[in-house]
């Protein structure tokens, strides 16, 4: 696949496709920019364009270097991941019979980036090693490979992929060059979704929600979405002076983390249509054109109480995100909305 194929990431795929073809590589890059937006796939074609038979600055997919590299066996390119994803893959074993961990661990980082860097090149032009996520190592082992990132060996890049950047060590992000990822076009995801079969208020709910990341739309499919689109309309047909379907509300939406998480980032979205209804008008464009009769109807309780319902939920996203319960979590939310 060659480089023309990443589509919403020029900038990006110009200054490597340059730096591949005038053999300015750089020795470490910080791919950086939202989930599922294409960073790992264009580091992964930057490591064939490197190393392609056809030497001419892209990626042509079909010689034996590049098909290597696809299927994860070129001796010189090496993915490092999480410790769980790599064991479950069959290609780490952690020390010592010791559960592998959801991080990128120190082990990891002596073991595979410092014992093969140490090696001569195989049979590659250029080494690489590409480290995704990189913020999911942990201090140790940014740490670790802190000295790689100062001194790496001739003919080698690492590239280091992250969605959260700045959760790595400013001392690893000051070594690396770093590489901005833009979030994809809404129109060109409601297209691309359309082109997978989607509806278009399908497509245009899952863009909503997916924050400029194709890989988080296509993941939202159209079953959940409904759930979830009825969970606010249940929300917002809870009573203000009854706790006991608050309390049902939350046990049913909160029984998995992960599920009240997203019923809360909907009801984010939902609550700014009912503020700018309250706050604008019957004029105000809406996000969720589909749920107006709730929206018109919340609004009318004014654009405060639609502000402190919005900090609820905020509120409850960040102890979610913290690991708090999720019934827990929901029906403090609730409590704000109707006693903040
Ligand atoms: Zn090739």
């Amino acid at each position: 696949m060659p480089f023309a194929e990443i589509i919403g990431q020029e900038r990006a795929v110009d200054a490597l496709r340059t730096a591949v073809r005038l053999g300015g590589l750089h020795h470490a890059y910080l791919f950086a920019g939202p989930e599922g937006i294409g960073k790992g796939t264009v580091a992964r074609l930057l490591a064939q364009a490197a190393n392609c038979d056809r030497a001419d600055g892209d990626a042509c997919g079909t010689c034996p270097p590049c098909r290597k590299i696809a299927r994860g066996v070129h001796p010189d390119v090496l993915v490092v991941e999480r410790e769980r994803d790599m064991a479950r893959a069959g290609r780490w074993e952690p020390k010592g019979g010791r559960t592998p961990s959801r991080d990128i661990v120190v082990d990891q980082v002596r073991e595979l980036v410092d014992r093969r860097l140490s090696l001569r090149r195989f049979e590659g032009r250029r080494r690489f090693v590409l480290i995704d996520p990189a913020d999911a190592m942990n201090p140790q082992a940014q740490n670790a490979i802190l000295k790689t990132l100062e001194e790496p060996p001739p003919d080698t890049t690492l590239v280091l992929v992250s969605s959260a950047a700045d959760g790595l060590l400013p001392t690893v992000r000051s070594r690396c060059l770093r590489l901005p990822f833009a979030p994809l076009p809404d129109a060109l995801l409601e297209e691309r979704l359309a082109a997978a079969g989607r509806s278009p208020e399908a497509a245009r709910l899952a863009v909503t929600l997916a924050g400029g990341s194709l890989g988080k739309a296509l993941l939202l499919d159209e079953a959940a979405m409904g759930a979830r689109r009825e969970a606010v309309l249940e929300a917002a047909a809870l009573p203000a002076d009854d706790a006991r379907p608050w309390i049902a509300f939350a046990a049913r939406h909160g029984a998995k983390r992960e599920r009240a998480r997203e019923v809360c980032e909907l009801l984010l979205i939902w609550l700014r249509d009912v503020l700018a209804r309250a706050a604008a008008g019957e004029g105000a464009p809406l996000a969720l054109a589909d749920l107006e009769e709730a929206t018109s109807a919340a609004a009318r309780l004014g654009p405060e109480a639609a502000l402190r319902r919005i900090e609820s939920v905020r509120r409850a996203l960040l102890a979610l995100r913290h690991n708090a319960a999720g019934p827990l979590a929901l029906e403090r939310m609730l409590v704000g909305w109707f006693h903040g």
